[in-house]
């Protein structure tokens, strides 16, 4: 058994994830999160929440899930988002092509279907099942299309992301923020594609949640005012340099020697990189299995500046892309403006007015009106385009409806005036932070699993850190009787209504219901026994040391919720007993 089949059964058997419509033979990319797995994805989320919401100060906000075919014309998504397969001419088996041309050309997304199937002839590339030809390559979108209403009037595409919901309420979103750039909006969702043959389990799903951030900013002041705050964190950063180079490895350096060594393109940019490390971080992931990979020219979309991705390291899958973060200029909102034919630019007053010279056209209409008559109009728009070296000529010449007309200089008069201008009109630029939350979980899931052997069994721990944890708090009678379990349950209301979430728990043996809590990342256990009647004592057990301390069960909600603060160590929380 490999890691990931180890912690998939484990997130079976636990209920924290399974796979979909089992009952009915199940499809793959389909995952039901279970009752432990759907608060630990909550959790998760509000941990991010607590990241770009409350700390950054962006809104959250909620669109359909289904969108107007109008949105995906503009992204690209319905031209675009495909992906190139080819068939097994005798077993009918369908393929990503590029997938089957990976080992002999590095980045195949970057080749046409011509190219790609020229690569599989002339590599004698036949069907992996029955080794049958392959057919001539053919372009699938991977958007779900469905109909909105009856008939088939309007088409309607379940979301391939969520981004465009916050693109196309740009102008609602500018006006909530007063009109005023930097601002940034968010939606937490589900996204769907229809993934060719999602084989990696998890991992590549059909129907996945999203969290993305999309800070609309400047594009003349890509600096962050907060950026000091992040400047020293050190992180390890694979460059599109070193990946290019012979022998080229990821390296750790701090953000700010990155945005010095232009490795990463901008303050702000580097800023988002490094608040998404430190989520990852908060989430649960182990450092050492976290890198940033900045996307080579050839797989960057055409239209960003610059991308970074944050891969974790699976025991089965390799590095694998969780979090996307891009500067995406303005081509989404560009791409909208063209589409809805809605201008989507904003005013941005200048620091300070600035004064500018500007040249003022007056075609005397008196004149010109008797001698031109129905072209008067345009010869006095043509005019007014000219600049001043052809209007200080004596004769001038303009050209109107493809002929050349002369014009004399006392029928056009010009002066230099002086105006103020205030600032200007921009199109803004998006830093787009795009995270996977089924596989941040996921990696949460792997990276905190581990084994070792107590007393010649093995001992399964989730170490999940406490703001992510789905059960807080294990109450454990130490036997199920009455005389302790009537104070148990009574300890177990006391937390509950301290907000905190128990699990009370009275069957089998204590050990055996001890590993049932690790196995499910329970941080601390409470046990109940004959000393607790006697003084109003409990055992309090770390899942991590498994190190046990008696605790006044006065004083018990207090010291749990330190505990899972972080504000109070293990062993302050009361006097250490010897397990
Ligand atoms: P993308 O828009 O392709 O850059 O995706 C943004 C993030 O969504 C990625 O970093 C992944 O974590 C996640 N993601 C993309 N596709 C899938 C999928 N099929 N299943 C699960 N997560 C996905």
């Amino acid at each position: 058994m490999d890691k990931y089949e180890k912690v998939i059964a484990l997130a079976r058997r636990r209920g924290f994830i399974w796979p979909a419509f089992e009952l009915y033979g199940g499809a793959a990319g389909f995952y039901d999160y279970g009752p432990l797995g759907a608060p630990l994805k909550r959790k998760i989320e509000d941990l991010w929440r607590e990241f770009f919401v409350i700390k950054e100060g962006f809104c959250e906000i909620e669109c359909p899930t289904i969108g107007v075919e109008d949105i995906y014309v503009a992204s690209g998504h319905l031209s675009g988002f495909s992906d190139p397969l080819t068939e097994c001419k005798e077993c009918g088996e369908i393929y990503r092509a590029d997938h089957l041309i990976k080992h002999i050309i590095e980045v195949p997304d970057a080749l046409s279907g011509e190219e790609i199937y020229t690569v599989i002839q002339e590599n004698d590339i036949f069907c992996p099942e029955c080794s049958g030809d392959l057919s001539q390559i053919y372009e699938f979108n991977l958007m779900f299309k469905t109909a909105i209403g009856p008939g088939s009037r309007q088409a309607g595409y379940l979301r391939p992301e969520t981004a465009q919901g916050m693109f196309i309420n740009f102008p609602r979103l500018l006006r909530y923020y007063r009109d005023r750039l930097p601002f940034g909006a968010v939606q937490i969702g589900k996204s769907y594609r229809n993934e060719i043959s999602p084989r990696q389990g998890v991992i590549r799903l059909r129907e996945f949640s999203q969290a993305e951030a999309e800070i609309f900013i400047n594009p003349r002041d890509k600096s962050h005012p907060r950026f000091d705050e992040v400047e020293d964190l050190k992180l390890i950063l694979y460059s599109e340099e070193d990946q290019e180079r012979e022998g080229g490895q990821p390296r750790e350096m701090t953000i700010k020697e990155a945005v010095d060594k232009r490795i990463i393109a901008h303050q702000t940019l580097a800023y988002y990189v490094a608040r998404t490390y430190q989520f990852l971080m908060e989430a649960g992931l182990s450092r050492d299995r976290l890198r940033f990979r900045q996307h080579k020219k050839d797989e960057m979309a055409h239209y960003a500046a610059d991308c970074w991705d944050a891969e974790a390291s699976l025991e089965r899958f390799g590095w694998i892309e969780l979090v996307g973060v891009a500067d995406r200029t303005d081509y989404d909102l560009r791409s909208h403006m063209a589409q809805s034919q809605t201008n989507l630019s904003v005013f941005v007053p200048f620091d300070k007015p600035r004064r500018q010279e500007k040249l003022v056209v007056k075609p005397d209409m008196k004149k010109l009106g008797p001698i031109f008559r129905n072209k008067a109009k345009a010869v006095a728009e043509a005019l007014k385009s000219l600049d001043i070296e052809e209007l200080e000529k004596e004769t001038i010449s303009v050209v109107v409806d493809g002929e050349t007309v002369e014009i004399g200089s006392d029928l056009v008069s010009f002066e230099m005036v002086e105006e103020t201008i205030r600032g200007e009109e921009i199109v803004p630029h998006v830093i787009e932070p795009s995270f996977g939350i089924d596989r941040i979980l996921y990696t949460v899931l792997e990276h905190s699993c581990y084994e070792e052997m107590v007393d010649e069994e093995t001992r399964t721990v989730l170490k999940l850190r406490p703001k992510v944890v789905p059960i807080q708090v294990a109450v454990l009678p130490l036997m199920d009787r009455d005389e302790l379990m009537a104070p148990a349950e009574e300890i177990t209301d006391v937390l509950k209504a301290r907000g905190i979430y128990v699990e009370y728990d009275s069957s089998g043996s204590i050990g055996r219901r001890y590993r049932r809590n690790d196995e499910v990342g329970t941080p601390y256990s409470i046990t109940v026994d004959y000393k607790t009647l006697e003084d109003k004592t409990v055992t309090i057990r770390d899942r991590d040391t498994m190190a046990q301390v008696r605790a006044g069960v006065d004083e018990l909600p207090d010291t749990i919720l330190a505990l899972l603060r972080e504000e109070l160590e293990f062993g302050e929380a009361g006097v250490p007993l010897r397990s």
